[in-house]
């Protein structure tokens, strides 16, 4: 099939690589050189702007860093709005419940369709295609999409309305939020108290602690002191907030939930932008006074 792909960063590149391998055709576009360059041996067409992509393909896939973004590519004046021959947009970013709906319900007013389908299982699962794919819309655009997301994932339908999936997306990253949070804080108290961090690792993913940033964050990227995960604080910070916005929206209280977003609003401060996400663990040493480290003999 001959699809659309904008947004070639951490997720998009190997998203887009899965499709290749899979015999799908691409006409890509992003804003930055870098992603198109890591395809530019797969033989993808590169467009010049969003409007090429939306005047060359009828499926177009967004893997984009924010709501914003999202809606730009979408709804401006050179926007898919405007694409002569896109008829279906299946949005892979993280873009919140609102969001999803207002670009759901503006487009569906120009005849063309938006999927919300964000995705789960960071930039290993997305090179792996062992993302959590999570789709919202109708069930029979779901089916007929699953020759092209069955490439990069496991499948889950969420339900017919759009927006959906966003929230199951944003409730996933909630805990994964708050799993790096908590991890951070009992391995740092931990340390403090002379213990070893390799070994306290090792006890909470033998016992009933484990979690993904015991399992995966603090073996790969904390304790070898690399910060490189591969995703970064300004979107883990974003996806909270959106989750708080949606609670909001749904009068739901979540104490808990509500000092998760306090802990990556200060992280995102301190190490926002490009920085990857696993520095929530360096600041929270830093507050403690302290490294995560295993203590000399
Ligand atoms: P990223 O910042 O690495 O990639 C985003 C890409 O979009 C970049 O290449 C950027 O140049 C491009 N872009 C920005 N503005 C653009 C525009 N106007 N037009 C075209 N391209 C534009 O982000 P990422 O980590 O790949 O995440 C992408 C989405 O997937 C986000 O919504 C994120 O929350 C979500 N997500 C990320 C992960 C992860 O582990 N990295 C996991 C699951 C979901």
């Amino acid at each position: 099939m001959n699809l659309g792909f904008i947004g070639l960063g951490a997720m998009g590149v190997p998203m887009a690589e899965r499709l290749l391998d899979a015999g799908h055709s691409l006409t890509v576009y992003d804003v930055n050189p870098a992603g198109i360059q890591a395809l530019a041996s797969r033989g993808v067409k590169v467009a010049k702007t969003v409007r090429e992509v939306g005047d060359a393909v009828e499926t177009v896939l967004l893997s984009l860093p924010t709501p914003k973004i999202v809606n730009e590519v979408c709804l401006s004046e050179s926007g898919l709005a405007q694409g002569r021959t896109v008829r279906t947009v299946v949005d892979l970013s993280t873009t919140g419940t609102s969001m999803a709906r207002t670009v759901q319900a503006a487009l569906a007013a120009r005849g063309i369709e938006f999927i919300d389908s964000p995705v789960s299982g960071g930039r290993s699962g997305a090179i792996k295609g062992t993302l959590a794919v999570m789709v919202s819309g109708p069930r029979a655009s779901f089916d007929s999409l699953n020759d092209v997301l069955r490439h990069i994932g496991k499948l889950f339908y969420i339900g017919a309305e759009p927006g959906m999936a966003q929230t199951m997306k944003l409730a996933n990253n909630l805990v994964s939020a708050a799993s790096m949070a908590i991890t951070s804080e009992a391995v740092a108290m931990g340390v403090k108290a002379g213990l070893d961090p390799k070994v306290m690792i090792d006890v909470i993913n033998s016992g009933s602690g484990m979690n993904t940033a015991s399992r995966d964050k603090f073996p790969k990227a904390i304790l070898p002191r690399t910060f490189d995960f591969g995703f970064a604080t300004a979107l883990m910070y974003k996806d909270v907030d959106l989750c708080m916005q949606e609670a909001k929206a749904l009068d739901a209280q979540m104490p808990v939930a509500d000092a998760v977003h306090e802990i990556w609003r200060q992280t995102n401060e301190v190490y926002g932008g490009p920085n990857d996400f696993t520095r929530i663990a360096q600041f929270v040493e830093e507050r403690m006074g302290i490294v995560i480290e295993t203590p000399a003999k």
